[in-house]
């Protein structure tokens, strides 16, 4: 009998109803040969339960937000407070000046911040934005980053369209695909070629600072920088997309980490802490064009929804604790060094990678700059990998193309019972 019998008749039954049985594609598991995902029923710190009662180690962690572990006490206390004073109230309320002050503080290229409800709606915006502030209609992104949905952002899009192997998507108008001209990534010689020839055409780059969606990529040194002063020399914005990195790679974002001052930055994933936010902001400038004071128009009915700002508030409080991020790099270290560790043992060739708490392996020689790079992993040994690591009780991204997330939840006890069925399923995997 199947371990995942439950699953399997709740994906059937979704399936009936909703398009791949799945509200966002990457959950579905198609790609690592699955009958279905497994269907979760509750988590609690690093473990997350599925219908089946398996319990299994989770490093999808909802794909980012959860860099507290499920259910941390103070989070849930806030929610539950927010609640008992109302759901929604489509008006301004003071948790969201107090999650936007947290930001900035936390942030010093972020002057203003507006909220909205995804990492998807940041994004968008923050083009948008750009477009109005300078009069432009180009912009520059780069392979295997994944910005959201957004019509100008899914051009060799990263995360789920990486993973279906999605060319471009149809519904997207060849129109407004034709402003958005994608460069690989780490390669500031090339970046600096299309800027000369025509960067007074382009409004914004946006950019994953740590690149998450295509399996974990590292900015070479120098890329981040020469996109800061390309974007300068030509009247472009910069725009860096922190909706996976902020809070996460470090309090302040990849853009304290490599020093980085953009024009704008996106948030979303932890500053929600696993409610749907998202936000954009940047500099007073060129947020004061948005509506009500200036033109650019954007709105949300739900937007600073008063229970996601308080998770948010709880999460960023959290997250302030002295030696926080020292912790979470010290078991994520651990971890990648002993995936690695357990790769060589076995004799398969892996390349890790690591920012923080945001892991990345790759079943190649490496090294892995760029989004061609990723897709050298051998696809087939990552599927026989992923099934192995989830038999043995391990919840990793059923994708070669995307990062594994430690949270503080996660113990010593967690990474050696990782680190003993990575061996395990290791030993499987030669040939
Ligand atoms: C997840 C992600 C998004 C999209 O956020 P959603 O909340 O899924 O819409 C945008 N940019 C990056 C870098 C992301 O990782």
């Amino acid at each position: 009998m199947s371990r995942h019998q439950h699953s399997e008749a709740l994906y059937e039954a979704a399936l009936k109803v909703i398009p791949g049985g799945v509200n966002s594609p990457v959950r579905a598991c198609r790609s690592v040969g699955m009958a279905c995902p497994p269907f979760i029923q509750r988590a609690s710190g690093s473990k997350i339960v599925d219908a089946d009662g398996n319990t299994y180690i989770d490093y999808i962690g909802s794909w980012g937000p959860m860099i507290l572990g499920h259910r941390h006490p103070e989070v849930v206390a806030a929610v539950s407070a927010a609640l008992d004073r109302g759901m929604s109230f489509g008006a301004p309320t003071d948790l969201e000046t107090r999650l936007a002050e947290m930001v900035i503080d936390a942030v010093p290229a972020v002057e203003m911040v507006r909220m909205v409800n995804s990492g998807t709606e940041a994004t968008m915006s923050a083009v948008r934005l750009a477009r109005g502030y300078t009069g432009r209609d180009d912009i520059v992104k780069f392979d295997g980053c994944y910005h959201g949905h957004a019509d100008s952002l899914l051009v060799a899009a990263g995360s789920g369209v990486a993973t279906l192997a999605i060319p471009g998507s149809p519904g997207v108008p060849e129109a407004f695909a034709a402003h958005t001209l994608s460069l690989p990534y780490n390669d500031a010689d090339g970046f600096r070629k299309v800027m000369k020839a025509q960067g007074d055409r382009i409004a914004a780059v946006i950019v994953e600072p740590v690149a998450g969606n295509m399996g974990l990529v590292p900015p070479l040194p120098g890329f981040l920088e020469t996109l800061r002063e390309e974007t300068s020399r030509h009247g472009s914005l910069l725009i860096i997309d922190e909706v996976m990195t902020g809070f996460r790679v470090a309090y302040g974002g990849a853009q304290s980490l490599f020093n980085i001052q953009p024009d704008l930055a996106t948030f979303g994933k932890i500053i929600g802490g696993g409610l749907p936010v998202g936000a954009y902001g940047g500099r007073r400038k060129i947020m004061e064009r948005m509506a009500p004071g200036g033109p650019v128009y954007q709105a949300g009915t739900l937007s600073g929804n008063p229970m996601a700002m308080a998770a948010g508030i709880a999460t960023l409080t959290r997250l302030q604790a002295p030696g926080f991020y020292e912790n979470l790099d010290r078991v994520s270290d651990r971890l990648a060094r002993g995936l690695k560790s357990e790769a060589d043992k076995a004799g398969i060739p892996v390349s890790v990678s690591r920012v923080g708490s945001m892991l990345g392996m790759f079943f190649t020689d490496g090294p892995v700059h760029n989004f061609s790079d990723a897709k050298t992993s051998d696809l087939e040994r990552f599927t026989r990998y992923y099934q192995g690591m989830l038999n043995e009780g391990i919840y990793l991204a059923p994708s070669q193309f995307e990062a594994l997330f430690v949270s503080a939840a996660h113990n010593e006890a967690d990474i050696d019972a990782t680190l003993a069925a990575a061996g395990r399923v290791m030993s499987t995997l030669a040939g």
